[in-house]
C-alpha cells in the first residue's frame, strides 16, 4: 500500500524509545513516576461539569452543531477577552471557537500556507506548527528560542529574504516547553515585525492563566495594532482542565478568522453543544479554581525545582505555564538522560530534542502530576548523583 509524502515526511517520533522503556518497566511492576504529560491532573470544576450534564439532557444539543459555534459562546469568549484583557472583539467577525487549540492551530495552516512556502517556528515548540506547515506543504524556518534572549526569538537574525516571503509567524507564549513569558515589549517588536513583512502572526496562547507568584500573563492583542497583523488561538484546556472536552478558540483578525472558518466548515462539523454550553459556563461562571490550581502547581513547581537545584540541573524558575525546563550538565543529551533516568529511578521526564534541536541538552518536566506522586519522585531523585556523561 502507498501512502501519501506527508504522511512519510512526518518526523520521526522521538519518544519511541522512552516510551518502550516505560512499557518495559511497567511489564516488570515499577512503580513508574511520570513528569512527561501536559496534562492536568485535577478534575474539570463542578459547576462546569453540572452545566455539561444538564446540556447533555437537551435533545437540540444531540443534533450537529453549526461549524461557527454558538452565538452565546462567541459572545461569552468576547466577554472574557474583553475582562479578562481589555481587548474588544466582535463576536460575529472576530471569534471562532475551536475543537481544542491544537485543532485550530494545525488547520491554521491550510489558510497561509501553498505547497513551497516558508513559515517561521519557534525552536523548541510544539510540534502542531511545524506539522501543519509540513501539512499545508510548506518548509519552515526555524527561530532557535535561547536561553540568552530568554527564550524569545531574535527577529534581526532573521534575513530579509526569508521574512519577506514568510507566510505565517508562529509564536507562544507563556511558552511550551521552555516556561518562558513575553512582555508588551517584545510583542511590540512582532506587531512591527508582521507590518515590515506582511506575515500574519499566529499567537499560541492557552497558558495566560496559569501562572506564579501573582504574575498576569497578556494576550498578544493588548497591543495596538496587533488585530491587523494576527489572531490569538487560546483554549480552556489548561485554564479550566477541561483537556478531555476539546474546546478553545481563535480570536482576532477578522479576515484570518474567516479563512479558518472556510477550511475549518469543509472538515468538521464544530463542538457539540452540550461542550459549548459547559465552555459558556467556564467562561461567565465562578473563576476561584483557577487561582486555587496555580496555587497547587506553584507549591509542586517549588518543590521540582528545589530537587533539580540540589542534584545539580540548572532550573530558570517559570512565572507561568504547567512546565520546568531544566539545562542538564554539560555533555549530557536529553534522550540518554531521560532514558537513564527510567532506568535507575523509574522516572519519566521530557527530552527537550523532541522539540527540536535547540531543545537539546534540556528536559521538560511538567507539574501536572498529583502530589503523592510527585513526591516519591522527587524522593528518588534527592540523593542521585547525575554520572559523567559516556
Ligand atoms: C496544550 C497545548 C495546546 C493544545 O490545546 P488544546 O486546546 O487542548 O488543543 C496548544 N498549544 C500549546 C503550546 C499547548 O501546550
Amino acid at each position: 500500500m502507498k501512502f501519501s509524502r506527508r504522511i512519510a515526511e512526518i518526523p520521526p517520533y522521538l519518544f519511541v524509545e522512552i516510551s518502550r522503556k516505560i512499557a518495559q518497566k511497567r511489564a516488570e511492576g515499577a512503580d513508574v513516576v511520570t513528569f512527561a504529560i501536559g496534562d492536568p491532573d485535577i478534575p474539570t470544576p463542578a459547576n462546569i461539569l453540572n452545566r455539561l450534564q444538564e446540556a447533555s439532557q437537551d435533545p437540540p444539543n444531540h443534533r450537529y452543531p453549526e461549524s461557527e459555534g454558538l452565538p452565546e459562546l462567541r459572545q461569552s469568549i468576547a466577554d472574557w477577552y474583553q475582562k479578562r484583557f481589555n481587548v474588544e472583539l466582535d463576536p460575529s467577525k472576530e471569534v471562532l471557537p475551536l475543537i481544542g487549540a491544537k485543532e485550530g492551530i494545525g488547520h491554521a495552516a491550510f489558510c497561509f500556507i501553498d505547497p513551497g512556502d516558508v513559515a517561521l517556528v519557534p525552536d523548541p515548540g510544539y510540534p502542531v506548527y511545524s506539522i501543519g506547515t509540513l501539512f499545508a506543504g510548506g518548509e519552515c524556518h526555524w527561530m532557535p528560542l535561547l536561553e540568552e534572549n530568554d527564550w524569545l526569538p531574535d527577529f534581526n537574525a532573521i534575513p530579509d529574504a526569508v521574512a519577506d516571503k514568510a507566510k505565517a509567524l508562529w509564536l507562544n507564549y507563556p511558552n511550551n516547553p521552555t516556561g518562558a513569558i513575553a512582555g508588551g515589549e517584545f510583542f511590540e517588536e512582532v506587531v512591527a515585525f508582521a507590518r515590515k513583512h506582511d506575515v500574519p502572526v499566529l499567537h499560541d496562547a492557552p497558558y495566560t492563566e496559569v501562572s506564579y507568584d501573582g504574575y498576569k500573563p497578556m494576550s498578544f492583542l493588548e497591543i495596538p495594532g496587533a488585530k491587523e497583523v494576527g489572531v490569538e488561538f487560546h483554549s480552556l484546556s489548561k485554564s479550566y482542565n477541561m483537556t478531555g472536552w476539546r474546546i478553545g478558540m481563535a480570536v482576532g483578525n477578522p479576515d484570518m478568522i474567516n479563512a479558518l472558518m472556510v477550511i475549518k466548515s469543509n472538515l468538521d462539523s464544530g463542538i457539540p453543544q452540550a461542550i459549548q454550553y459547559a465552555a459558556i459556563e467556564a467562561l461567565e461562571g465562578p473563576q476561584d479554581a483557577i487561582e486555587e490550581h496555580n496555587d497547587i502547581y506553584q507549591s509542586r513547581r517549588d518543590k521540582v525545582i528545589k530537587t533539580l537545584t540540589k542534584i545539580g540541573l540548572k532550573v530558570s524558575v517559570p512565572k507561568a505555564s504547567l512546565y520546568v525546563w531544566a539545562k542538564l550538565p554539560d555533555g549530557w543529551k536529553s534522550g540518554p538522560f531521560s532514558s537513564l533516568l527510567i532506568e535507575e529511578k523509574d522516572i519519566v521526564v521530557t527530552p527537550g530534542a523532541g522539540y527540536g534541536k535547540y531543545g537539546e541538552g534540556y528536559i521538560r518536566l511538567s507539574l501536572t502530576i498529583d502530589d503523592k506522586q510527585l513526591d516519591k519522585g522527587l524522593a528518588r531523585l534527592e540523593s542521585w548523583k547525575i554520572p559523567d556523561p559516556s
